[in-house]
């Protein structure tokens, strides 16, 4: 189904390739079929929406979230705020092995419906495309059937699409008594399943305390021999080298990034890895990342909410991309351009979605605003009054 051919105009039409004041879309199957001018637009459509000179932007995209968990974890977002170190968290039963344990007791068909609520905010926020990792189950079976669910809801109505990621090299499951090294090559042989199951990618925290460099790579090096992209939780906590691993191994991003220098940045560049940059997780942590030097080198930037059950429940990329300008020092072009095909990029849609070319996926909003500045004065209060996913309302449009 793709709804019948849609002429939004009067738009104040934002894209990569720069902004038409008066613009507007012609959506036909599902597709964008043309951009221009509103008085040179195409007749043939069933159906005209007037913008009103409203701000209208390709989907955004969430190039970063952990949505299948059980509840999120608000007595530790307390704790640490009030100092508590992750030392204190774990030993009170927090952290991940919190999450893992209680994710893996739920239901089934309960974790379902939570995770598809919870997906179901994103449109709310502009998303029509998010990336979403598995990696609080961390056993095989578990793992597996958070891939199959994810993949099951990336088709479901009024949810955005989704680019599932493996993530069972999220962390040693609680209670794991080998090392981790003997942990990720048990996860390399559930790869070809994970695969098959519908994951597009998959993802290691390679980091200070969760895993090293050199079992990180062969894990990774095993994924693409089963067909995945790959990609990495890279140099948050401390410069580990999980920036200069990605760039080696071809990822597809590196995400995080705070502890990166200048030759990091360029050689994520030269790679072509697109740099995940998460304010909300940077803004907890204290710690910036170089966006001079990401800027300087020349690469591709993409944005995440890092959504999580610890650090982080936002799911509005509004609010990021207006996080992005006010907090990382992104210029609004620079940040919606990361929101929108640098995001492509990142989850490998580049040409399906973020551009509101002509052949792409309808993939369109219309904001509650008439020009882009909305995205750093508003923040997380600027609103969609319609979102398309691939021509059909997910949001707003009477749909
Ligand atoms: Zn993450």
């Amino acid at each position: 189904m793709t709804g019948p051919a849609l002429l939004i105009r009067r738009g104040r039409v934002w894209r990569p390739a720069g902004v038409l004041a008066d613009g507007a879309v012609l959506i036909e199957g599902g597709r964008v079929a043309w951009v221009g001018e509103s008085g040179a637009a195409p007749g043939g459509w069933d159906s005209e929406l007037d913008a009103g000179g409203a701000l209208v932007t390709p989907g955004l995209v969430d190039a970063h979230t952990h949505p299948v968990y059980l509840a999120p974890r608000l007595r530790e977002v307390a704790a640490r705020s009030a100092g508590a170190g992750y030392a204190e968290i774990a030993a009170a039963g927090g952290g991940i092995g919190a999450t893992v344990r209680g994710t893996r007791g739920a239901a089934p068909g309960e974790l379902a419906e939570l995770v598809r609520e919870r997906l179901a905010r994103w449109p709310a926020g502009g998303a029509t495309t998010v990336e979403a990792k598995t990696g609080y189950h961390l056993d095989r079976s578990g793992e597996l059937a958070a891939v199959r669910l994810l993949a099951g809801l990336s088709t479901a109505g009024r949810l955005p699409r989704l680019s599932v990621t493996f993530l069972a090299a999220h962390a040693l499951p609680p209670g794991y008594e080998r090392t981790a090294t003997d942990y990720l090559a048990e996860v390399s042989a559930w790869l070809p399943e994970a695969k098959a199951a519908g994951a597009a990618a998959a993802d290691v925290f390679c980091d200070e305390g969760y895993f090293e460099v050199e079992p990180s790579r062969r894990l990774l090096e095993s994924a693409r021999a089963a067909g995945l992209a790959v990609r990495l939780h890279a140099d948050e906590l401390a410069r580990t080298g999980g920036a200069g691993l990605a760039a080696q191994v071809g990822a597809v991003s590196a995400d995080h990034l705070l502890r990166i220098d200048a030759g990091d940045a360029v050689a994520l560049a030269a790679a072509g890895v697109v740099a995940v940059l998460c304010p909300v997780t940077a803004m907890g942590m204290g710690r910036l990342p170089p966006v001079a030097a990401l800027r300087a080198a020349g690469a591709v930037l993409a944005l995440g909410s890092d959504h999580n059950p610890g650090t982080s429940g936002i799911t509005s990329m509004a609010t990021v991309v207006g996080l992005a300008v006010q907090a990382l020092g992104l210029s609004l072009e620079e940040a919606l351009r990361a929101a929108t095909a640098g995001g492509a990029a990142a989850v490998m849609l580049a040409g399906e979605t973020g551009t509101l070319s002509p052949g792409e996926a309808a993939d369109v909003v219309l904001w509650d605003a008439d020009h882009e500045g909305a995205f750093a004065w508003q923040l997380g209060e600027l609103r969609p009054s319609a979102v398309y996913r691939s021509g059909l309302p997910i949001l707003g449009a009477g749909g």
